[in-house]
């Protein structure tokens, strides 16, 4: 079988962001294979730890994908400050005798130095256009669990665990394999906080994760981590905020200074992204949505909401409010078209991860997350068929059925852009429903 069907046969899909179905991405040519190793939100470390466990894995995964998609070169971007992994990287590619083909460059030390666009400027010196992706000045970017999943697919193994940081204010910060399918609860139980009452949990990174207003959900093949803080902490209280309540306080307290605009990634990449002028609309007139499709620029990196605005207002969500009306609308960006540059002042205006750490009241914890092993022995497991961009996975099993670990369970819908899901343990289908199947674990042979 060639790799794009043992990509799509494994489910492989994008394990650091929206999770686009890898099989897909890897259809295109490029000049670039990218691989994204930069992991820029706080406290996460699924990404260095991985690149140190899995290094060849990770760098045969790449060429693979590099290779299907015609790329000349294959870049891994990785932190400056991960000396460790840099060197064993280098190492084992000259090792497997990539150098020709193959290079480790450093990235600095910034927020958000992962996101797509970012990451091919420090990389490739391009910028993406407005409203494209990587693809459109010759990059495919994947990252460092895609890669992994990749090589992993080609040795028949489907997608049925992922990597997750457990962080935050608890006495055991780690780092764990869980099949996909076991519940959030069963995993942040791991982290030694006995009383679970006084905490609030972050999906995802501090940045970008949001609150989960009850903790009743199931790992994906996306989840990289969770931050459990104190329900009173500053990050908590300020992501509690309604999007109501955003609009009525930024309509009354922006003070149009431009901060937002000034430290905005997209705004710094020469784009029209501009946070103050869609504040300023909130303040005449929230109706008139069509002069604010600059807000569709918008990466939701939270950096203007969590970092740059003085006055603790939220630009970020202001912006998805427009967003979700221009939806609503049918109206889109149209992009300028144009030969981007960077902002002459970008560099001067980067967001250190070190100040950005500080200033989320995190420095406390920002501390390892050594890869721990656990072994879960979950009672039922819940698989959704949607963990991807794309159309639902179809169940191909029924209630009452046997499954085996690994075993398909839901396929991709026919001329459908999709990925299927499998079974990441052996047991019974006990229910279909919700768009997930649930799985009661344990051996029926
Ligand atoms: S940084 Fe804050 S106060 Fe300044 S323009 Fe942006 S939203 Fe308004
Ligand atoms: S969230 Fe704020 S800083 Fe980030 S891209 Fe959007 S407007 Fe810019």
């Amino acid at each position: 079988m060639d790799l794009l069907n043992l990509v799509k046969e494994a489910g492989v899909i994008g394990a650091g962001g929206a999770g686009f179905p890898t099989h897909a991405k890897l259809t295109s040519q490029a000049e670039y294979i990218l691989l994204n190793g930069a992991e820029c939100e706080p406290l996460l470390r699924v990404d260095q730890q991985l690149m140190e466990l899995f290094p060849d894995q990770i760098i045969r995964g790449l060429e693979a994908a590099g290779r299907q998609v015609e790329a000349r070169k294959a870049i891994m971007g990785i932190k400056g400050k991960h000396k460790k992994v840099i060197g064993l990287m280098r190492e084992r590619i000259s090792a497997l005798g990539l150098t020709d083909y193959m290079e480790v460059m450093e990235l600095r030390d910034i927020y958000p130095a992962g996101d797509e666009q970012v990451l091919v400027h420090e990389l490739t010196q391009r910028i993406v256009p407005e409203a494209a992706i990587p693809l459109k000045v010759g990059c495919v970017v994947i990252n460092s669990e895609t890669a992994l999943n990749i090589c992993r697919a080609i040795a028949g193994k489907p997608v049925t665990e992922t990597y997750i940081t457990v962080a935050g204010d608890i006495p055991q910060r780690m780092t764990l394999k869980v099949p996909v399918g076991v519940s959030i609860q069963e995993v942040i139980g791991q982290c030694g906080v006995d009383n679970p009452d006084d905490y609030a949990v972050i999906d995802g990174g501090p940045m970008m994760g949001s609150v989960l207003n009850q903790v009743n959900g199931y790992v994906t093949k996306k989840s990289k981590g969770y931050v459990l803080l104190k329900k009173d902490h500053f990050l908590i209280r300020k992501k509690s905020v309604s999007l109501e309540r955003a609009r009525v306080i930024g309509k009354t307290a922006c003070e149009q200074c431009r901060m937002c605009t000034d430290l905005c990634p997209r705004y710094l990449l020469g784009h029209n992204m501009q946070p103050h002028k869609v504040m300023r609309a909130l303040s005449y007139n929230l109706e008139d949505v069509k002069d604010q499709q600059i807000a569709q620029l918008c990466c939701e990196c939270n950096a203007c909401e969590l970092f740059s605005c003085p006055a603790n207002l939220h630009p970020r969500s202001v912006n998805s409010l427009y967003k979700r009306k221009l939806a609503e609308q049918g109206i889109r960006y149209q992009p300028l078209e144009m030969d981007f540059q960077a902002r002459p002042a970008r560099d001067y205006r980067l967001i250190p991860s070190k100040r950005l750490v500080m200033k989320l009241g995190l420095s406390a914890f920002d501390q390892p997350a050594p890869m721990t092993q656990v072994e879960f022995r979950p009672e039922y497991i819940r698989i959704a068929l949607q963990q991807h961009i794309g159309a639902p996975a179809i169940p191909v099993v029924e209630i009452g059925e046997k499954v085996k670990a690994g075993q398909l369970i839901g396929k991709i819908p026919d001329n459908s852009l999709g990925a299927p899901v499998h079974s990441s343990f052996e047991g019974t289908v006990a229910e279909i429903k919700d768009h997930s199947i649930l799985i009661k674990v344990g051996s029926y042979v």
